[in-house]
Parts: C-alpha cells; structure tokens; sequence
C-alpha cells in the first residue's frame, strides 16, 4: 500500500454486499475500511434466496457451516393460475453443480451477521457504523472519499479504490452523474414477513401466484418463517392494505390473523435499472448501486455477491502488481451483461406475473404451458474480459465444484487461487520451464487426481481447464501446444516464446 493511502480500499455501505467486499477483500490480504450511515444492521429481511453459485462465493470465506445453519433448501417451486391450475412445476433444491443447493431461503439478518462476524475478526478490515460517505472523488492513483461521524465531524479517507456498495438509491453513482438504464415498469407490491404458526400455509416452498385479480407470491424460509407477496393494485389504502385482517384477506387465507404474526410489512417499488457505467477511474459501483431487478428470480444479492467475486481477485493482482490496471476495466465488461440477463428475465417474469386482463392472463398460462423451460432460466457466461469465451464458448462460464470422496469440496482445498486442471500425461508434456514456474507459483494450483479432475474435466469437456479464482474458466486446451499458450493466462508466469504445432 502507498504511503499516502489509509487503507487499499474504502468501501462504501455497509449492507450485505459492502460486508461481503470487506470480507474477501480481507481473505485476500487487502486492507480496507467500510463506512455505513447507520448505526445498527437493519434487522429486517429483504433479500430471502441464494443460488448455488452464491453459497459457493461465500464458502471461501469459510462461512459454510454457519451458513448452512441459516439457510433452508427450496425444495420446490410452481406458477399457478387464478384457478389455482398449477402451469408447471420446477424441481428446485437439487445439490446441484456448486455443490450447494441451487435454491436456498434464508432470514437477511440472519446471513449478514454471519457475514458481519468475519468481517470483525480480519485483520486489516474495518467496518465503521454511524459513518456516511458524503463525497467521493478521484484523485491522482486513487480516490478521497469525505465522510462524516454520528456527532457530525468531517474527515477525509484516501484509499487507492473505493467499492461503492451504497444500494438503490447510491449517493456515489449519483454524485457521478451515472444514468441507469429502465427495464419495465415499475410496480407496486406489499411485501409482509411474519411467523406462520399452526398453519400450514402453502405445500410448495415458492409459488408465483399468477391471480390476475391480485397478483403474489409465496415463499417458505426457515423455521416458521414465510414471505408473502401482493402487487398493489388500483384502489388500495396503503395503510389499510398491510394491517392483519387486509393480510389474512389478500392472502386467501393463507396467512390468518390467528396465526400469523408479522414481522414486517412495507410497500416496496419492483423495478428494472442498469447503471450504464460501473467504473469512474478508481470508483466501482457494486450490488443494488450498479444494478436493481424485481425479485422474481431472487437474483438481487446473489447478482452482488457475482460482483465482489469477480471484482475482488483483480484488484489483489493489480495491487501486488502481476497484472496492469486495465484488468480492472474487465469488471464492467464482463459482469454487466451477466447482470442485465437476470434483470431481463426478472423484469419478463414480472410481466406474465403482473397481468391483470383476463384474456391476457389466459394467454399468459397457455405460453407457460407451452414454454415450461422459461420458468428457470440458466445463468449466463460473462460477457467479454479476461478469459477465452469468445473464441471458445466453453471458457467465461462459471466451473462446477466436485465434492471428493472425503466429504470435503474442492474449493477448500484450493484456496481462492488459479487452478488448472489437467491429467498428468498432458501435464508432463508442458515445457518444463514453464512446470517449474507453476510449481513455484503462489497463484496457481495445478490438479492432476483424477478423484478431483475428472468431474470438471468431465464437464467442461476439455482435456484441461483454467479455472480463475472467481471460480470462472479462464481458458480450456485440448492439445499441449494450446496448453502451453493458456497457461501463459497464469498472472505471474513469465513468458518465454510459446511453442507452435
Ligand atoms: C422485497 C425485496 C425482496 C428481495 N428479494 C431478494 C432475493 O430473494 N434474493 C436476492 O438475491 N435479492 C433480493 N432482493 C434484493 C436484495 O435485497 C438486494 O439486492 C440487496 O439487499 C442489495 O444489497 P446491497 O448491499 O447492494 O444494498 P443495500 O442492502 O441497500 O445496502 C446499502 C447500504 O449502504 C448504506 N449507505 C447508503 N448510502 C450510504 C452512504 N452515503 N454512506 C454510508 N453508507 C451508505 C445503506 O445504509 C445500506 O446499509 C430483494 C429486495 C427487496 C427489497
């Protein structure tokens, strides 16, 4: 770190993806300051759902076991009609290709103190609460971030990047003058969290319930705990709308009075948006700052932990100086579109949710009926950056994770590394050069068990594969030649002439 910087990186908000920044900014040895405006965590619940992909972010922060306390399999998820006819059923909650479940509820404030947990006890990492970031500006090789204490004195925090993870309505890509780009309409909807006792509530864990006359959703989290959702509609009083008897009434009964006590009740904006910049000079936008979709998918914060995964490791190998500045330019390029593809089908969701005309609505069910695969849409590759995916589509999609035979997942044995994966025939056949280099580097861990290999291998469909630390495949080779040119990807591994056919 220069001498002239407080820390490597500011970090501005301190919700659950500014402490997940704080978090593998710390595991990756960067230090770093969080400033968040308020004093205490809010202690209600608005994001409920991880992914596999998610789950496996967060478990190289060494946070599975107690996350996997907090959390509950989504075993099974329908979209029904006003009639009740269920238009197709998506098996959800498989121990899929992360080696998590893909689907998974959880109580917010319950994963971010686990979150918040970690983060106290990194050394180099500070979250500073009752802080607020009042203006952020770019300076020569960084950034002065002016921030204000609950007593109201000023002082100035100079880091080399900020990570600016202030939410919707983020202060700093305003103060930027960074437009976002609307996708849909905007919606009203009543979202109410509660306790279901004595109850049953819905079988499946998560219904759309596409009831033109009120559109809602249904989802069951842990312990007793469930979520209901209803779209606003012409007419309602918004304090009528979210007392008990109006719950027990909107939710057919679904949630009784009797039964159900609510934690929280508010009307909250579905909306589609997409800053149309992530990085100013050394200010990147993160999370809810860079991009806001409806929650149909439940692709908010999950879509914010995708941005501290790939944005944290690049910022490490520019800082330890193995890789120049223009890899940070990669954040935009690649994590954008990725984002904007879950934005889209949140925001088309939403739509078939949100219909209300009768005719409309039994045109809707016919296209469910008839299009069954649009219920669950398959993540994106990266758009283009560091890795081989636009000349081989295999390379910028995101790896699986074996778990061996031990019980243990790959991942905790590799570390937040480079990895390749190749068979030891093929590996031997590299220059061996370039094998002393791999052997001495701190980057990369090279994997040559078949017990570990084959199923990535296997999946990939490739005789070897680089995977970054972000879990993404950097490259794939299907012939020494190729391999000798991909582990040239390797920051680090110095270059000498690579070898042709
Ligand atoms: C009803 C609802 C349901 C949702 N469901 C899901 C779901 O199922 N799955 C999912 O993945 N996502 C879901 N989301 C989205 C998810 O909640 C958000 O994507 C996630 O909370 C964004 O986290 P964040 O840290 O980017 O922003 P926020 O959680 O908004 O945190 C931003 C933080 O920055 C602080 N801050 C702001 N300005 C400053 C400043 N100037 N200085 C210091 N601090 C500042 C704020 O106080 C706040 O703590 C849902 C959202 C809502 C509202």
């Amino acid at each position: 770190m220069s001498a002239t910087f407080d820390t490597d990186v500011v970090v501005i908000g301190g919700g659950p993806v500014g402490v997940t920044a704080l978090a593998m900014l710390g595991r990756m040895g960067l230090t770093a300051i969080g400033v968040e405006k308020n004093t205490e965590m809010w202690r209600t619940a608005r994001a409920v759902h991880f992914d596999g992909e998610a789950f496996r972010m967060l478990q190289s922060l060494g946070i599975s076991e107690k996350l996997a306390k907090a959390t509950r399999p989504m075993n099974s998820m329908h979209i029904q009609n006003e009639a009740g006819e269920v238009l197709v059923s998506v098996p959800t909650g498989q121990f899929g290709s992360q080696a998590w479940n893909d689907d998974l509820t959880f109580h917010q404030p319950d994963v971010e103190s686990v979150l918040r947990d970690i983060v106290s006890d990194l050394p180099g990492i500070e979250l500073r609460c009752g802080v607020s970031a009042s203006e952020v500006n770019n300076v020569a090789d960084g950034v002065e971030v002016t921030v204000v204490n609950a007593e109201g004195q000023e002082s100035v925090l100079r880091s080399r990047w900020v990570i600016a993870a202030d939410g919707a309505r983020s202060s700093t890509r305003r103060a930027l003058g960074i437009e976002g780009d609307r996708f849909g309409d905007d919606a009203n909807w009543v979202v109410v969290d509660g306790h279901l006792v004595d109850s049953p509530g819905y079988e499946d864990d998560m219904i759309f319930l596409c009831h033109h006359s009120r559109p809602a959703m249904w989802i069951r989290l842990p312990g007793n705990r469930v979520r209901m959702e209803f779209m606003v509609m012409d007419g309602d009083d918004p304090d009528e709308i979210v007392t008990p008897e109006a719950i027990e009434r909107i939710s057919r009964g679904i949630l009784p009075a009797a039964n159900f006590t609510p934690e929280r009740q508010a009307i909250y904006t579905f909306r589609g948006r997409i800053a149309q910049r992530w990085r100013e000079g050394n200010i990147f936008l993160v999370g809810d700052a860079a991009h806001q979709a409806p929650p149909c998918f439940g692709q908010g914060l999950c879509a914010g932990i995708r941005d501290i995964a790939n944005l944290v490791w690049k910022l490490d190998v520019v800082k330890r100086g193995i890789e120049d500045e223009d890899l940070l330019d990669t954040y935009e390029t690649e994590r954008k579109p990725h984002a904007q593809f879950w934005v889209e089908q949140a925001v088309k969701a939403a739509g078939f949710l949100q219909t209300l005309d009768p005719d409309a609505a039994r045109q809707r069910d016919q296209f469910i009926r008839a299009n069954p695969t649009e219920a669950a849409p398959v993540s994106p590759p990266l758009g283009p950056g560091f890795h081989d995916g636009e000349v081989d589509n295999r390379a910028g999609r995101l790896s699986v994770q074996p778990i061996l035979s031990d019980g243990r997942r790959l991942d905790d044995l590799i570390g937040i590394n480079f990895t390749l994966v190749l068979d030891t025939g093929m590996y031997n056949d590299l220059d061996a050069d370039l094998r002393r280099q791999l052997e001495s580097s701190n980057e990369v861990v090279v994997l040559t068990e078949p017990t570990q290999t084959d199923l990535i291998l296997q999946a990939v469909g490739a005789q070897a594969v680089l995977i970054r630390p972000d879990r993404y495949i950097l490259s794939v080779a299907e012939s020494p030649v190729e391999l000798d040119r991909v582990v040239r990807h390797i920051p680090g591994i110095s270059v000498g002439a690579a070898r042709t056919a």
